[in-house]
């Protein structure tokens, strides 16, 4: 687990770098706690309705996660695979899932980490996609792999990243915001710094997980992949045990609790299967 610890100081230092950019840019502190003390419930989550407490708006995700993934790429260099079946079956689920997701205007981009012990992929807001070898195997081709982007693919669309961020913000600042001072703006920075961090290296709550799965399990099925396969992969997941990444081998929920959830909600998934017209893709589930 090492390397999540590594992992994580970097978060901190990447986001020291965006908040530095984010202050000396356009869109002011003044701006942001503005909108902190006004805004309401104000996004309403695609396939499950819920309404959503968001300060950003998609723009924002958009520049999020460019800047954020960029700083990934980078480190991981010498490990992104260019080119091959790995990189090409990824993206071909990727523009698949995509196709069919409620996509506000993402700018989609998949790459392939080799590390054959992180058992993990994540999508950032925005749309920008790391899938690790290590979780290939768990798939076992690709509607397997359409569980993890589907499920990923959902995270982004529902805006889990940027909604936990305008929570720690508020949680964090209280009312106080109204008369900043320059301690409080440290204190301000301070959050947002944690906030970024927590887009990647942290856990989604139980709730957005849930959600996660939800939704993801409608978009695979408009893709015309069998979301009957879900369960099988929270499955094979389940008897995992060793080093993975935060997003697939967190405890919330546990994986009975997931998978129950995840039956309850096949039927509706089925139908929607189904009525993709796009035949069996639980039979091509090789790369
Ligand atoms: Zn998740």
């Amino acid at each position: 687990m090492r390397r999540i610890v590594d992992s994580t100081e970097r978060g901190v230092y990447r986001a020291g770098r965006w908040l530095a950019g984010l202050f000396g840019g356009a869109k002011s502190l003044a701006a942001l706690l503005a909108l902190a003390l006004l805004a309401t419930g104000c996004f309403t989550v695609p396939v499950t309705g819920r309404s959503q407490f968001n300060l950003f708006d998609t723009a924002d995700d958009l520049a999020l996660g460019k800047e954020a993934y960029v700083s990934v790429l980078k480190e991981s260099e010498g490990q992104l695979v260019r080119t091959g079946p790995e990189v090409e079956l990824v993206r071909k689920v990727v523009d698949r899932i995509a196709a069919v997701s409620d996509d506000p205007g993402f700018e989609w981009e998949a790459n392939v980490i080799r590390d054959p012990e992180m058992v993990n992929a994540w999508c950032m807001p925005g749309g920008k996609i790391a899938v690790y070898t290590g979780i290939l195997p768990v798939c076992q081709g690709e509607t397997g792999l359409a569980v993890v982007l589907g499920h990923e693919i959902a995270h982004a669309i529902a805006r889990h990243g940027t909604s936990r961020m305008s929570d720690t913000l508020v949680a964090q600042l209280g009312l106080e915001v109204a008369a900043a001072s320059s301690d409080e703006v440290a204190a301000y920075k301070e959050a947002l710094a944690l906030s970024v961090q927590l887009l990647v290296l942290m856990p989604f709550g139980r709730d957005d997980e849930l959600e996660a799965d939800h939704i993801g399990l409608i978009y695979m099925a408009r893709a015309g992949y069998d979301p009957r396969e879900a369960v099988d992969f929270w499955r094979r997941m389940s008897e995992l045990s060793g080093d993975g990444g935060p997003e697939f081998l967190s405890t919330h929920p546990s994986n009975e609790n997931r998978i129950a959830a995840i039956e309850r909600l096949l039927p509706e998934a089925i139908a929607v299967y189904e009525a993709s017209g796009k035949g069996s893709a639980r039979n091509s589930n090789s790369p």
